[in-house]
């Protein structure tokens, strides 16, 4: 076992700065597959926490790394994307992984030579969509393509969709650019491929894979369903014999579609959002070809189904399984964990295989197969992956994991062979990957790596696993039985509280298949870069906790703060797991029940909201100051209408453009509202967000009443964070409140297109032409489903074209706003950043947008990073071509922003002891029971002072309190000269500021006091 020790550390710090991590909760993350690890099994392989996790993001990076590891004789393990479960990627001699999430270079697509080079961090999904930019696609991709990496498939080894025509993935390998463990750079072409595919990193690091591409084609799929596996046997055998021009065969069986039926659907907002597709319960096939081979397919199969009783099951079954084709984990949820069982047998033999494993194995074992038509030696071969639904969480999940070795000894009998070796089936490499192979392999890494620092204990050398894996073999017949008398349950059955975790979100912690799915697309991720802060990472740190191995400290709760909200991952989950909504129930959990912590800038604004109904700390009488004055007697609070205008709180008081433009849209247009003016508040998304549900509720219940009093029962909005209170959740927390509701919301651009859409309403024709893009906020986008009406308002304005982001409509990515503009500002940057390009990459002039929000992290963003696009709010862009002129909103976001920059900055345990460090005489004095004199007087003693110092962190929490009243005056002084803030600010500030202490002290001061005991120590012993 290394230890990697202080020179080692400031050497990987130097070299790889925020790109490597010593946390103990990241390296523990680092640390472990898609597979959970049966009880008995873990205490053989022992700890598998990395010492550091670093990520490379160059070649060159590569090569010193490996040079380092090799002077200090430090293991390396190499990881993709983790979406493997052989343990292939767990560093059982710790040291250090070395994660290729940042080596994602496209290289080169070559559309001619149908080939691409790539790093060998690329995710499948990504490069394929670069590649069908270009005409062309990949010729095979695995199940996991939304997650895994090339390199990963590579070095794992395996088969997948398309497999069926283009085999394994190593035979569809131009070349390979590795780094070897001396730090040599080699190519590795042909023949040489053998020492790297398969080889689960154990030769080299992977830096580079050239990959064969084919023509991007349309592809038609159909759906075949058969009663049993010999007939299904039969059936892919006519077709490899009829020569049928299919591109992939994947099948389940029938256990896998009874499951699937009961599997549960995607949900929102707690109800279902997708059809339920009923499966026959048979083996059912899906082909997918070429459109262009469709009547040589369909002309043929007539023949190969009859003899097999084959029968083609709906287009709808057919499209449903080729749609989901990456989400066969949807199933995990029923478990909630999965035991896996994979092998590879001859086709052959598929019928005998699969029939035995019904004998043999009295669980419902769920499968999926992959149709190889030339597989090893030339001849067919099925890939089936093989689960067992059970409960990790039990003792007689160490049981049913032993089944995994009844299927594997099957397929053994009839001539199949293990998946891979990874950590578990080392013992059995020479029949996993060849006995030739096996050789040259092991000659290969004894003269590049003998001290075997490059991921140690896999494919050839499993050290104690190994020998346990192959006594567990022996005993297997002994295993079967205990593990066929468990009683399995199927289905979600989350019933009580685990901890103080909530049962069902306990329930998807445990049913989340760690897949990966999630990560790469989530904004919390990309703008950090740590698997702490994906879903998946989420997840585990959830069972961990749960299992009392973890407990919750301000990092873990910042961390389900800091999510955005945005809801993409409830999309990409493979699983269909409610994800954002389970961040939102703990965010009630520990911010409402529990009363820890929330970002503390949000207690300011909690503040004002309660004060003036508004987060700005704007007065509520300027609210309306927007209002157009003409607008007064025919929309303003004294004319009732069944249509209200809510303006909400930053368009009121920041970007008052929008407002101004969104009225006068809806006038222009016919539309008969009223506006409540001074009695609207803030919508209360903040407090909702920052689980600060008090102050929400109360909001809540303002502004229904305040809706009341004018009359109207629909509630039009401008801010997507308005709309999705007034819409979606006011409605949910009006039932749980017992308060009456009966409001609809809507947004302006449905309005205003319904009534163009009815002739009422026209935008003039003013000859200019301009191109711009429209970023689809995620609260009016995943929450509300409002897409078209904003595309709709825009090309109903002559002379624009409308060019659409990569991400757009459900896949749009999040601007990255305001939890992570909170609380770490430049990560806000660089996700703004990241959505500001893709908008810059089309070509567009203007970004329209309809969120204030998004709009402000827009311009922060553009200033921050020096983008040069402009982002406009749409309802201004719409008024502008109208004529009206409005006033820029620009000036206001920088004055804003400056207060709210510095304030996030005061509002940190270093923010807090710098302002500390400013006011030691009036600290002193405030000090109660007369402890100012007496610390004074200890400060001239020598050492004195220093022998209190275990004292101060458990005197300051209870001083503080006493002390705050007296010291408020000189702090709202040092405040004010620190924070540029606006006039009527600075006056609520007396009030605003004590209640703001209040809340954040106790839980701060316990940071606050390490770093002023020194610098009030100093002060005292100057004897000022
Ligand atoms: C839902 C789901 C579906 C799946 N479907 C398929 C399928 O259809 N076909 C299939 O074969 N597998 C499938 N898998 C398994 C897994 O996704 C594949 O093995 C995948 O290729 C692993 O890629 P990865 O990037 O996650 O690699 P990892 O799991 O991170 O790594 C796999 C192995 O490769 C090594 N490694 C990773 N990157 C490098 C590198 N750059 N250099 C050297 N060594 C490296 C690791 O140390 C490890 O030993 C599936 C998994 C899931 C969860
Ligand atoms: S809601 Fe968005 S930011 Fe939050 S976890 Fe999901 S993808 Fe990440
Ligand atoms: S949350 Fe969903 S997508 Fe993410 S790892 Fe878990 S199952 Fe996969």
């Amino acid at each position: 076992m290394s230890k990697i020790n202080k020179n080692q550390r400031i050497f990987l710090e130097e070299k790889f700065g925020n790109r490597v991590n010593f946390r103990k909760l990241e390296r523990k993350l680092y640390g472990h597959d898609i597979a959970a690890m049966p009880g008995l099994i873990k205490p053989i392989i022992g700890s598998t926490v990395p010492e550091a996790v670093v990520q490379p993001e160059s070649e060159e990076e590569l090569v010193e790394l490996v040079r380092w590891a090799a002077r200090n004789n430090i293991p390396l393990t190499p990881r993709g994307k983790a979406s493997s479960g052989y343990g292939g990627v767990l560093p059982v001699k710790n040291g250090v992984v070395v994660d290729f999430y940042r080596l994602k270079k496209i290289k080169n697509v070559d559309a001619e030579a149908l080939t691409t080079m790539v790093q060998a961090g690329v995710v499948w999904e990504r490069l394929d969509k670069e590649l069908m930019k270009q005409g062309v696609t990949l010729r095979l991709y695995p199940s996991s393509y939304p997650a895994a990496t090339v390199g990963g498939w590579l070095a794992q080894g395996g088969a997948g969709i398309g497999s069926y025509e283009a085999g394994w993935f190593k035979d569809n390998v131009v070349g390979a650019r590795v780094v070897l463990p001396d730090g040599e750079v080699k190519d590795f072409r042909g023949e040489e491929l053998e020492l790297i595919a398969d080889a689960e990193g154990i030769t080299g690091l992977i830096s580079e894979v050239t990959v064969r591409i084919q023509p991007k084609e349309e592809l038609d799929v159909i759906a075949i369903g058969c009663p049993d596996a010999d007939d299904l046997q039969k059936m892919m055998e006519s077709i490899i014999d009829k020569e049928l021009p299919i591109w992939s065969i994947v099948f389940i069986n029938p256990r896998m579609a009874e499951l699937k039926n009961k599997a549960p659907l995607l949900e929102h907002f707690e109800h279902p959002v997708e059809e339920r597709v009923l499966l026959p319960a048979s083996y059912i096939m899906t082909l997918a070809f070429r459109k262009k081979d469709g009547e040589a397919v369909m002309a043929g199969l007539d023949e190969v189904m009859k003899p097999c009783q084959g029968e083609i099951l709906s287009e709808r079954i057919a499209e449903h399984e080729w749609e989901n084709r990456f989400k066969i984990m949807i199933v995990k949820r029923l478990g909630p964990s999965l035991v896996p069982a994979e092998v590879v047998i001859p086709l052959n033999n598929l019928g005998k295989v699969m029939n035995e494993i019904e004998n043999k194995v009295a669980q419902p074992v769920v499968k999926e197969g992959v149709i190889i038509r030339e597989g090893a030696g030339g001849k067919p071969e099925v890939v089936i992956l093989g689960f067992i639904p059970s409960d990790q969480r039990k003792f007689n999940y160490n049981f049913v994991f032993g089944l995994s070795l009844t299927i594997m000894k099957i397929a053994e009998k009839y001539g199949g062979r293990a998946y891979a070796t990874g950590l578990y089936f080392t013992k059995m490499v020479d029949k996993v990957l060849g006995n030739e192979k096996v050789t040259r392999l092991k000659a290969f890494k004894q003269k590049i790596d003998p001290r075997s620092l490059l991921n140690p204990g896999k494919v050839l050398d499993g050290g104690l696993t190994g020998i346990f894996m192959s006594l567990a073999r022996i005993f297997e017949p002994l295993i079967r039985p205990l593990g066929n008398r468990v009683m399995t349950q199927l289905g979600e059955r989350p019933d009580k509280p685990v901890r103080d975790i909530p049962a069902d979100v306990a329930w998807y912690a445990y049913g989340c298949s760690q897949c990966g799915y999630c990560i790469d697309e989530c904004d919390q991720f990309y703008g950090r870069g740590w698997e702490s802060q994906s879903p998946r990472g989420k997840w585990y740190w959830l069972r961990e906790y749960m299992e009392g191995r973890e407990e919750w400290d301000q990092f873990m709760v910042d961390t389900i703060l800091v999510c955005t909200t945005c809801e993409l991952c409830n999309l990409r989950c493979s699983a269909s797991l409610p994800i954002e909504p389970a961040w939102m129930k703990l965010r009630g959990l520990l911010i409402d029940e529990e009363k820890r912590m929330t970002f503390p800038p949000f207690e300011m604004m909690a503040a004002s909201l309660t004060k003036e109904g508004d987060i700005w700390a704007a007065y509520r009488q300027n609210r309306s100051d927007w209002f157009p004055e003409e607008f007064w007697e025919k929309h303003g609070p004294t004319h009732k209408a069944k249509i209200a205008y809510f303006a909400g709180c930053t368009a009121s008081h920041v970007e008052t453009d929008i407002p101004i433009a969104a009225v006068r849209l809806l006038d222009a247009a016919g539309v008969d509202f009223t506006y409540a003016a001074q009695k609207e508040n803030c919508c209360g998304t903040p407090m909702l967000v920052c689980g600060k549900w008090d102050v929400f509720s109360e909001t809540m219940k303002k502004n229904i009443a305040a809706i009341r009093e004018v009359g109207a029962d629909t509630v039009v909005t401008s801010c997507p964070a308005c709309d999705m209170m007034w819409r979606q959740i006011y409605p949910r927390w009006a039932e749980r409140l017992g308060i009456e509701y009966g409001i609809t919301g809507k947004h302006y651009s449905e309005v205003i297109t319904d009534q163009i859409k009815d002739g009422k309403f026209k935008f003039p024709d003013t000859g200019k032409k301009i191109k711009v893009t429209l970023h689809d906020s995620c609260h009016i986008g995943r929450v509300s489903n409002v897409y078209d009406a904003p595309r709709d308002f825009i090309k109903a304005i002559p002379g624009v074209e409308l060019v659409e982001m990569e991400h757009n409509r459900e896949r749009a990515h999040c601007c990255g706003s305001v939890l992570t503009l909170i609380k770490e500002p430049p990560v806000a940057a660089d996700i703004g950043k990241a959505r500001m390009d893709e908008a810059v990459a089309t070509g567009a002039e203007k970004i329209l947008a309809l969120c204030p929000c998004c709009q402000f992290q827009f311009r922060v963003t553009a200033e921050k990073k020096g983008l040069d696009i402009e982002t406009i709010d749409m309802a201004r862009f719409g008024a502008e071509t109208m004529g009206f002129t409005l006033p820029d909103p620009k000036p206001e976001v920088q004055k804003q922003w400056a207060v709210f920059e510095a304030m996030i900055a005061l509002m940190t345990p270093e923010g807090f002891a710098e302002l500390m460090g400013t006011m030691w005489p009036e600290l002193i004095d405030a000090m109660p029971f007369r402890m100012g004199p007496m610390m004074r007087f200890m400060g001239k003693i020598p050492g004195a002072l220093n022998l209190m110092k275990p004292l101060f962190p458990v005197l300051f929490p209870r001083l503080l309190p006493m002390m705050m009243p007296k010291v408020m005056p000189v702090m709202l002084q040092r405040v004010g000269e620190r924070i540029p803030m606006p006039d009527y600010m600075k006056e609520q500030m007396p009030e605003l500021m004590p209640k703001v202490m209040d809340n954040l002290m106790p839980h701060m001061i316990g940071d606050v006091v390490p770093l002023v005991t020194r610098p009030m120590i100093d002060y005292l012993k100057k004897g000022k």
